[in-house]
């Protein structure tokens, strides 16, 4: 399949060094300038599971993205939230009438920007527990397995997705069509929702956050805005799984003693966050229904003052 990775950082990465291995035609789009040189000089650098991969992929800067000969089976979006409509802009003209889109960037409600770009039956919408850290610019550490939950937003559902899925899991990406993925998504919100922003404030691993006396408290208001939100919405979630899985965080014996990306990106390499698209969605769509979201927007707010105090770009 001819696939295009938009946005090769981490995440963009992995999946285009997995679909590369799977002898799938790739390319990677990016608008870094260090991280697209040192991969047209090097090849993508990858820590595979301990095991040191160095692929050939061709790269090409987003800003010439419309000069690219390439007609995509397939676009997979993997920058930060914020980037996302600068980048779907940017490869307008590589994107035709029969190019799906499979975006799984961490957050809640990207189909609005993707729909201005691509009609609904070639939208591929889910999440992803695989993980991806960036090493530095053309390096990339990559760890675990993971999988991926998809749905297809138009009518053409399931047929419309059997393609990519296929692809996907040849690549060994273990994907699976998903008929109820808004609860997916909102599940994953929830984690990154309540680890990412408390940490990244809190400068703690999640571990010792989670062995403070008021760290359930705090977890259990945040998960409670989400499942009022999503209950508005009509989408159903399992409240106390979606604490388990929160809680199970602060496990030190598994990933606890993790920080969580935002703090990475934000304390570690002062860049901006996807608060807006995670704590901020829910305030916003909280609203819009009249559900008080305090705990969200006052973490919201946290973060954005905290990027502003390090001049977070
Ligand atoms: P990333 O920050 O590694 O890459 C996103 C974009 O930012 C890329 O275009 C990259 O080139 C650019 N970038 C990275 N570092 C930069 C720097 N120092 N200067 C300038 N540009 C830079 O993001 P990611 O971790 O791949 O995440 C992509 C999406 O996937 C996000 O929505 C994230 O929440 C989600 N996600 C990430 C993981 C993970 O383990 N990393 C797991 C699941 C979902």
């Amino acid at each position: 399949m001819k696939i295009i990775i938009a946005g090769a950082g981490a995440m963009g990465s992995r999946f285009a060094l997995m679909l590369h291995q799977a002898r799938n035609d790739v390319i990677l789009i990016d608008g870094w300038p260090d991280h697209i040189e040192a991969i047209k000089k090097n090849g993508l650098q990858a820590n595979l599971n301990g095991e040191h991969v160095q692929a050939e992929i061709p790269i090409y800067n987003q800003k010439a993205a419309g000069t690219v000969d390439f007609a995509a089976d397939l676009v997979i979006v993997f920058t930060k939230v914020m980037q996302l409509d600068g980048m779907l802009q940017s490869i307008k003209p590589l994107i035709h009438a029969h190019t799906k889109v499979l975006c799984l960037l961490n957050g809640i409600g990207h189909e609005d920007i993707i729909e201005k770009y691509v009609p609904l039956d070639n939208i591929l919408l889910g999440n992803t527990m695989w993980t991806a850290e960036l090493e530095g610019p053309g390096k990339v550490k990559l760890f675990g397995a993971g999988g991926v939950e998809l749905t297809n937003l138009g009518t053409a559902g399931e047929a419309g997705a059997a393609a990519v899925i296929q692809v996907l899991n040849d690549a060994q990406l273990n994907a699976n069509y998903s008929h109820n993925i808004m609860a997916s998504i909102y599940k994953k919100a929830c984690i990154n929702g309540t680890m990412n922003g408390l940490c990244t404030i809190l400068d703690s691993n999640m571990a010792d956050f989670g062995d403070t006396t008021v760290a359930d408290p705090i977890v259990e208001s945040i998960v409670g805005e989400f499942y009022q939100v999503a209950q508005a919405q009509g989408i159903p979630l399992d409240q106390e799984d979606v604490l388990a899985q929160v809680k199970a965080c602060y496990n030190r014996e598994t990933i606890g003693l993790h920080h969580p990306s935002m703090y990475q990106d934000l304390i570690i390499s002062h860049r901006l966050t996807e608060i807006d698209y995670i704590n901020g969605t829910i305030v916003r769509k909280g609203k819009e229904h009249g559900i008080a979201t305090p705990y969200c927007l006052f973490l919201t707010q946290l973060v954005h003052a905290k990027e502003q105090l390090l001049k977070a770009k």
